[in-house]
């Protein structure tokens, strides 16, 4: 018996990375030297220190039991510290935080804790798709903001059709970026709490990238605007901060009654993360700046080097602030899909075209600088003798 997987489900965009599948493939069975520049996902190894601190919780019996729903008191006391010496925020450990699974796990279930059928959720576009499956789960609609490169590749809040602002009961921002790498800075912050405000929106912001700066400034996060808290939750993630994307812990922070919502959900579909996991999370979050200074001086090294090799090639793009993304435009008129999969054939590339990341996305593509310098190096060798 084939069975037919739910009305929901179909729902679900179309997989648009088929064509970009079938001509990676093909080049690998011809023993092109593929440099793949579509991933996501650090290259580098998770710190030593965390990998300890594991270990020695994993040997301990009494974490091997079930972990309490909203995580340990010591994994989200942990956390109101780092938010406190990150930035100045207060954050009550007690009900202003829940450990998850990755924060993808808590992007995705948030919308089944507070969003009823009919109810309107908004978000980014491009962005990440969790956004919209998840909404799309919970039985709600999505409403596309888009990031168009004339407002900074910031969402147009004014833009948004009164009557679906009306129905709106749920607002996503991520920052920094994913794909564009663009920063929402304080007064961006500010303009969007006021119109959480003015109504009656829970704010969602998603951080994941908040600790992958360049040039020594500072991501500012949701939660240091006054009264945030009022209105809204921040997603975090030791992922992309301690190259920890395997390791599923994440966590979020913030309004009280959001969290218990997000908290219910998962006590009813999962039993939380595996406490010596939280364990090492509390060891990397309690760890000195050293930590991810080295992490960021590898990224910055790669993101000067890339985006001076680009720069040449004189294609356009704004430099990242943050992240691991360079968003940029096809160069020469092509459908992103096309000229990804020139990409591949012409120079063994891998590159993601940007419409994988909404409708908005369409005209650009997005490269990862996931790979080492010689790498890089390497691609832009190549890219430049592209026809
Ligand atoms: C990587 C990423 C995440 C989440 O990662 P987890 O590993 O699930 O914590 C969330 N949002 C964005 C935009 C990301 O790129």
């Amino acid at each position: 018996m084939d069975f037919q997987q739910s009305d929901r489900m179909k729902k679900l965009p179309p997989y648009l990375f088929i064509e970009m599948d079938r001509k990676k493939k093909a080049a690998i069975e011809k023993g092109v030297d593929i440099i793949s520049l579509a991933i996501g996902d650090p290259d580098l190894a998770t710190p030593d220190f965390i990998i300890e601190a594991l270990y020695k919780a994993a040997k301990d019996k009494a974490n091997h039991q079930y972990p309490l729903g909203s995580g340990l008191p010591k994994f989200r006391d942990a956390v109101a510290k780092w938010y406190k010496r990150r930035f100045g925020a207060d954050i009550d450990p007690k009900d202003e935080v829940v450990a998850l699974i990755g924060s993808k796990e808590g992007i995705g279930h948030l919308p089944i804790g507070v969003l009823n059928p009919g109810d309107v959720c908004l978000m980014p576009s491009p962005g990440y798709p969790v956004y919209h499956a998840g909404t799309l789960f919970a039985g709600a609609e999505s409403y596309l903001m888009p990031l168009l490169e004339k407002n900074g590749f910031l969402p147009d809040l004014d833009a948004i059709p009164l009557e679906v602002v009306k129905r709106a009961k749920l607002i996503w921002t991520n920052s920094p970026n994913n794909p564009t790498s663009v920063l929402m800075d304080k007064a961006f912050y500010t303009k969007v709490l006021d119109f959480a405000k003015k109504h009656n929106l829970i704010v969602a912001n998603d951080a994941a990238y908040t600790e992958l700066y360049y040039d020594g400034k500072k991501p500012v996060s949701f939660m240091e605007i006054p009264g945030a808290k009022e209105m809204g939750v921040e997603f975090h993630s030791l992922s992309k901060t301690f190259n920890m994307t395997g390791w599923r812990i994440g966590f979020a922070v913030g309004n009280k009654s959001v969290i218990k919502a997000l908290a219910d959900v998962k006590g009813n579909l999962d039993s939380g993360a595996f406490n010596p996991i939280q364990y090492a999370a509390i060891a990397a979050l309690e760890a000195p700046d050293s930590v991810t200074e080295n992490i960021r001086k590898i990224y910055q090294e790669r993101r000067d080097l890339f985006a001076a090799g680009l720069k040449k090639l004189g294609w356009q793009f704004q430099v990242p602030q943050a992240a691991f993304y360079f968003w940029i435009k096809v160069p020469n008129g092509m459908s992103s899909a096309d000229w990804c999969g020139k990409v591949l054939e012409e120079a063994g590339i891998v590159v993601t075209p940007g419409n994988g990341f909404g409708a908005e996305g369409e005209g650009y593509f997005r490269m990862t600088i996931t790979v080492d310098k010689a790498r890089l190096e390497e691609a832009l060798q190549r890219l430049s003798k592209l026809k």
